[in-house]
């Protein structure tokens, strides 16, 4: 009898719902632990032991080692009380088996227990991470080697990721257009300095002398907000009152949650409107665009989902890269693009595949322009079958990625090469994700 090649794979990277895999995946993780033992035992040689032959035994040890066993199954038993998310009877939302790539990937690096905020806290994770967020880059349509990003604990901060970016881009447009008003006394157009894009601001920087300096003087990021809002105001000749998120009515919570932490307000969150299958409607899209501009409203970002949290929807990415890209093009106006695909990022391995009609012809081709994005979000702890927590957060190139660097200067030890720390919101980060996301693309591959 021959399997589907869908039925070999499943077979070969799951332990199996009747645990079919047993005795193979016990011997990868006797594998991983010899290896491991083997490793600790080379090295320092000399060094004395802690736990002697004759000591082990002696009766405070045993009795504490006792202790631990039994607490130890008191929580493996505990833990079977949990959902058995592992079974073809359990059609659940999210959560899933994991993959055993992902599972020996995250055991492997969980034992070495790196901290990738920093190049000295993880000689090796930094660089699996580094080949894991390229094999997603190529996933999702980007060119790896312009590409960058890291893993994140999941999808909610890597849009977190992605509103801090995009803040810090409409910031440095808008504080230089608040400079260039108040030094000249002509009047400040607030929608086309916020998004005039960073070839206009580089030639507005040389024509205008600034440096770093007199631009933090105008910065809403940098100084009092509420003070540089009067600035703005007063030389736009209107009240200012602040940019807006434009995100669809199918999106998930994590958005209003970025609203609130980034001080926006609630109201600054535009739902756009979505059409009969519940996907962006480009038009509404664009009918906030120009109310937006109409009262000065810079626009954050505007984000399109693939994938929605309910139900799955697929919005037309590429139709809202068309019509943005449209704007940019007519009239010089670079709005930050933002793909929410947490959820059906992962479907890009379907594409040019033989399986790829089971995707509509309007999915198919919105998932093929999540490339042209500014920015990405994608959960490998969803579809990528990868444990807990695991997100990442890419941006289409280096220069999107930048964002304004804090200084922490414990970390910073230039001769060991750049951290990630000055660039990720979170601090210690583990680098057992990016392991198993990269053993899951070095063995089941993220392509058909
Ligand atoms: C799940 C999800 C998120 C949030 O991801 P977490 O990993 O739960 O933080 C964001 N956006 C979409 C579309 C999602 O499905």
């Amino acid at each position: 009898m021959s399997l589907s090649p869908a039925a070999v794979v499943a077979g070969a990277y799951f332990p199996g719902p009747r645990s079919e895999n047993e005795t193979w995946v016990r011997g990868e993780f006797q594998a991983v632990l010899d290896q491991w033992f083997d490793w600790r035992k080379s090295l320092f040689a000399d060094d004395p032991r802690l736990v002697g032959p004759a000591d082990r035994l002696s009766p405070g040890r045993l009795e504490r080692r006792e202790i631990l066993s039994r607490e130890l199954a008191e929580l493996c038993e505990a833990l079977t009380a949990e959902t058995p998310t592992y079974t073809p009877r359990y059609i659940g939302h999210m959560k899933a088996e994991v993959s055993l790539p992902a599972l020996l990937g995250w055991l492997a690096a969980m034992l070495h227990n790196p901290n990738n905020t920093s190049r000295e806290a993880s000689k090796v994770g930094t660089v699996i991470e580094a080949e894991a967020i390229a094999m997603l880059a190529t996933m999702v349509g980007y060119d790896p080697a312009r590409a960058e990003g890291h893993f994140t604990s999941g999808g909610t901060v890597a849009n977190f990721e992605a509103v801090w970016r995009a803040r810090y881009r409409l910031d440095h447009w808008l504080s230089l257009g608040l400079h260039i008003a108040e030094k000249t006394g002509e009047p400040l157009d607030v929608f086309a300095s916020a998004h005039m894009g960073w070839t206009r601001f580089r030639e507005l920087w040389a024509e205008h002398g600034l440096t770093d300096a007199v631009l933090r003087r105008c910065s809403a990021a940098i100084g009092v907000p509420a003070d540089i809002w009067r600035r703005i105001g007063r030389a736009a000749g209107r009240d200012y009152m602040g940019p807006v998120l434009l995100v669809p009515g199918n999106k998930h919570y994590s958005w209003s949650k970025a609203a609130n932490l980034f001080g926006l307000g609630e109201e600054s969150l535009w739902a756009v409107g979505l059409d009969a299958d519940g996907r962006l409607d480009v038009d509404d899209l664009e009918r906030l665009m120009r109310r937006a501009e109409t009262e000065d409203r810079p626009v954050l970002m505007a984000v399109g989902v693939a994938g929605t949290t309910e139900t799955g929807e697929i919005d037309p990415i590429d139709a809202l890269h068309d019509r943005l890209e449209q704007w940019e093009a007519d009239r010089g106006l670079h709005i930050w693009r933002h793909v929410d695909a947490a959820y059906g990022g992962f479907l890009c391995a379907i594409l040019g595949g033989p399986d790829e009609d089971v995707l509509s012809r309007a999915s198919a081709s919105a998932l093929r322009a999540i490339g042209r994005a500014d920015s990405v979000t994608i959960d490998p702890h969803k579809l990528g079958y990868v444990p807990y927590a695991c997100g990442a957060f890419l941006t289409r190139d280096r220069a999107r990625y930048a964002v304004s660097a804090f200084d922490a200067p414990y970390l910073d030890r230039p001769e060991l090469g750049d951290g990630k720390w000055s660039s990720t919101l979170e601090g210690s980060r583990s680098a057992a994700g990016a392991a198993a996301v990269w053993l899951s693309g070095r063995t089941i591959g993220f392509d058909p």
